[in-house]
């Protein structure tokens, strides 16, 4: 092509055709670049496996049932089961990072479940011996996060859930987050868990409650959320240190933002709960939620700030090990 180009007798129009083709090359390099590079930051020789087109399915396939043939209802739960065998041969069909996609057909949606943690290995192990059968069984393309705050200061779920979010959209694509806390185990595959039209708080009948919901405006346990409701809301506080009402906030941030939340019946969205002691409870979590509704659009997603310390992809789960910072001295009702 260069020698055409000197070959030429009008130069100055043939050298600007050669710019233009050049500058097409340039940008067919560059998103060659671009989609090599995330092969390559997310490829085996990093450690950091992409899975993306894993979850994303054979697309000449067919799209799996809404509600598969494959659910059973009601199920036994046995607590105990998990933690004779953490690992089940069942499970070996998963990839590194805990993800997973149905064979038969392609999965209506990759979901996301981000699983706020520290220091709670048995129930974690029992929470996913229990749920990846759910999860296969309602066909639904999935990747587990479990989000361990680093270190031993005051626990923060708030910044745990909005780390999670942001650090696994870094792994793939995914049309739907699944909030989840680490004792709940569900009792019936017909909950799905998958994204609806609007945030859908998926354990409103706890067995420690006698399945009963405890307040109206309870979004705590199970929450799953699409991308865009859950940018909208902007995320989860960052502020609530210690046990108590960072759910309570969200649930004003859902109702400040136009929100609908749906719950599946107390029938079908019951789980079990793990028995463990409540500690360090919050002091100020209730005069903070009283701000929550002024205070929502900044402080969230749009102020987290942690510090990634590690991310380690495990048979069963991705691991996000991050410093979340430390509380304040003195917290106070609205540090804004
Ligand atoms: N959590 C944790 N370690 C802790 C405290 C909390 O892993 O030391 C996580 C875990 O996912 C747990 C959730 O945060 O299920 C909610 O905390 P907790 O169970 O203590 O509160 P509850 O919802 O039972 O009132
Ligand atoms: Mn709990």
């Amino acid at each position: 092509m260069a020698r055409r180009c000197y070959g030429s007798t009008s130069v100055v129009a043939f050298l600007m055709v050669c710019a233009a083709l050049v500058s097409v090359i340039n940008v067919g390099q560059l998103s060659v670049f671009l989609r090599t590079k995330r092969h390559t930051a997310y490829g085996p020789d990093t450690g950091l496996y992409s899975i993306g087109y894993t979850l994303r399915g054979n697309l000449s396939m067919e799209s799996c049932q809404a509600v598969p043939d494959s659910l059973v209802g009601k199920l036994n739960i046995d607590l105990g089961a998990a933690l004779k065998s953490p690992t089940p041969s069942k499970h070996q069909d998963m990839l590194p990072g805990g993800a997973w996609s149905p064979k038969s057909c392609v999965s209506r949606q990759r979901i996301s479940i981000i699983i706020p943690f520290r220091d709670r290995q048995a129930h974690l192990d029992i929470l996913v011996y229990n749920l990846v059968p759910v999860l296969k069984r309602q066909k639904v393309a999935f990747r587990i996060f479990v989000v361990e705050q680093f270190g031993n200061k005051t626990f923060n779920k708030g910044r745990l859930m909005n780390i999670g979010f942001t650090e696994a959209r870094k792994h793939d694509e995914f049309d739907c987050f699944i909030f989840h806390d680490v004792d709940l185990i569900p009792e019936d595959d017909r909950n799905m868990y998958t994204c609806s039209d609007n945030p859908r708080h998926m354990s409103p009948a706890l067995d420690k409650f006698n399945y009963t919901m405890l307040y109206k405006s309870l979004v705590g346990g199970v929450l799953s959320f699409r991308d865009k409701h859950f940018t909208k809301v902007n995320g989860y506080s960052n502020l609530y240190w210690g046990w108590g009402a960072e759910d309570d906030d969200m649930h004003k941030r859902l109702s400040a933002s136009k929100l609908s939340v749906e719950r599946p019946s107390i029938t079908i969205g019951r789980y079990t709960m793990i028995k463990h002691d409540k500690k360090d409870v919050s002091s100020v979590r209730l005069s903070l939620l009283k701000t929550s509704t002024t205070r929502y659009l900044k402080d969230g997603l749009n102020t987290l700030e942690y510090k990634l310390v590690e991310t380690r992809l495990e048979k069963l789960w991705t691991r996000i090990i991050a410093n979340v910072g430390d509380p304040p001295k003195n917290q106070t009702e609205n540090p804004l």
